[in-house]
């Protein structure tokens, strides 16, 4: 052989795992270099995904077992559950997960290097480990799963004691009863209604004029009734001046200011979390002497089969810019193996139809055209809508809270959009993903027999309002159901 492997990953986050696992399918050697000397699988394992979505589980437990069962006494869920609690939930989940991970590996017989990679060339990686020891490995190809962190806040300093990231919110050893949240994207959201189940009073200072401006409108109608029934603050175009200790009255303040009222505004809290913008992990690594292209904000630029512009070198994942998600970086990691080694791999299935999912409490995805969006495309679409509160599973787990949104043609009834907020929106919009992937229409969540009582008949439910909506407008029922 004339490398030391066939491919060389920088990174073991999901694009690097994925392409990894995908690589060996092909009878490839591989190896993986990661900087971490203790943990494996990035943002996905160690510090993002699964943490949060544990503690989320922990939390939306707690919340479920305390509104249900309420304490006679009224005391909040901070008062009666402990961090040490939820840490016994989420700790056997993290270490289950780096089992499975680490069991992967060594089934497929993936090597790894601990220490911080470099790109020589296009087929050289010198790694340095902890004790500042450099080894070279080489390959036919490179591929750059590096990943993103929060960027650096200019105002005030992440101590991880008073001012915490999403990494060390999760060592807190105890659930703070007042929490401000920098940021107003998906990660402060969730932060934010999984601590609100706790019990802890949750201030969001949102930099914009509202949160997740993506959403679909009556979804966002939606969000803003629960967070509000949950007594979330939100303070929009808010920018942050300062954050000082205020010993005497024993809390933080944090400083601030919004567009709309020129004064100096405080707010107490115990802690703070700060979500920042997402910053690509291409320092260091030696890419601008190679000539690998970066976009204005770092990203590594590639085209449709993720190959840099450097050939024999690929970039998946976070590193790549949007959706920076772990579920897209499992696709996207996949594929540049299938590309490397299978000389294919349709790239376009990596972003065609990507649904995205938001766990905050309760849970909102989407997929495809808003109603919003196809009306400006110029697209005659009819609405059909389920509220949670008339589904018969919602009313069994106490989950009234929330609607699935139907978009379909008015003409032919397919379907080109579906937007939820219900708890298991995250699952249940691979149904409409799957109609929508074989160009279906919503006759099918008519015409088939769904489980009773299940969250899916709310797709039942959505495609009959859709239909009456149409029915009402003129159309005769039976030319609706023979529309093809
Ligand atoms: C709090 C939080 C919650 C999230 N929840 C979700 C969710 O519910 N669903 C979802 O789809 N996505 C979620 N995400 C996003 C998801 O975690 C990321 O999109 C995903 O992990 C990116 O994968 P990646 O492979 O690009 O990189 P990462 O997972 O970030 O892994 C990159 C790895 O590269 C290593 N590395 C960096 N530089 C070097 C170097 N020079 N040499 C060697 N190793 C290096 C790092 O140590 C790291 O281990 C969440 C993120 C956060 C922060």
């Amino acid at each position: 052989m004339k490398f030391d492997y066939d491919v060389i990953i920088i990174g073991s986050g999901p694009a690097g795992f994925s392409c990894a696992m995908q690589s060996t399918k092909f009878g490839k050697k591989v190896l993986i270099v990661e900087a971490s000397d203790h943990e494996l699988g990035g943002t996905w394992i160690s510090t993002g995904t699964v943490p949060s979505k544990a503690l989320r589980a922990a939390a939306k437990l707690i919340h479920s077992f305390h509104s249900q069962f309420g304490d006679e006494t009224g005391r909040k869920p901070f008062e009666r559950f402990r961090m040490e609690d939820i840490m016994k939930y989420k700790t056997p989940i993290l270490e289950n997960k780096t089992r499975q991970f680490v069991d992967d590996i060594i089934k497929n017989k993936v090597n790894t290097a601990r220490g911080w990679g470099r790109i020589l060339d296009a087929n050289h990686v010198e790694v340095t480990d902890q004790v500042g020891k450099k080894v070279t490995y080489s390959a036919e190809f490179v591929l750059i799963s590096t990943g993103s962190r929060p960027e650096t806040p200019k105002q005030f300093t992440v101590d991880h004691k008073t001012v915490l990231d999403y990494t060390s919110i999760l060592k807190l050893t105890h659930i703070p009863r007042r929490l401000v949240i920098i940021g107003g994207g998906i990660i402060a959201l969730e932060f934010a209604t999984t601590f609100s189940a706790l019990g802890t009073r949750v201030t969001i200072l949102n930099d914009k004029d509202q949160l997740l401006s993506f959403l679909d409108h009556e979804i966002k109608e939606s969000l803003d009734k629960t967070l509000k029934k949950r007594t979330i603050q939100i303070i929009n175009n808010s920018s942050i001046l300062h954050i000082t200790e205020n010993d005497l009255r024993n809390c933080n303040e944090v400083f601030f200011k919004t567009t709309d009222e020129d004064r100096v505004q405080v707010t107490e809290t115990d802690h703070v979390l700060y979500v920042g913008t997402k910053i690509p992990n291409t320092e260091k690594l030696g890419l601008d002497s190679i000539g690998v292209k970066l976009d204005e904000k770092g990203h590594v630029i590639v085209d449709k089969m993720y190959q840099s512009s450097v050939p024999g070198i690929y970039a998946a994942g976070d590193v790549i810019g949007q959706p920076s998600l772990a579920s897209a970086s499992f696709l996207q990691g996949r594929l540049t193996a299938s590309h490397m080694f299978g000389g294919s791999g349709d790239a376009s299935t990596g972003s065609r139809d990507l649904p995205y999912g938001i766990y905050s409490i309760p849970e909102i995805s989407g997929i495809g055209l808003t109603e919003e969006q196809a009306t400006e495309l110029g697209i005659d679409v009819t609405v059909g809508r389920a509220y949670l509160s008339s589904l018969t599973r919602a009313y069994l787990n106490h989950e009234t809270d929330g609607v699935l949104k139907l978009v379909f043609r008015s003409d032919n009834l397919k379907l080109v959009g579906v937007h939820i907020i219900s708890e298991q929106a995250s699952d249940l919009i691979h149904l409409g993903q799957a109609v929508m992937a074989f160009e279906g229409n919503i006759k099918y969540f008519i015409e088939r027999v769904l489980n009773y009582p299940t969250y899916s008949e709310a797709y039942k439910v959505a495609a009959f309002n859709g239909l009456n909506r149409l029915h009402k407008a003129g159309e005769k029922y039976r030319n609706l159901l023979d529309k093809e």
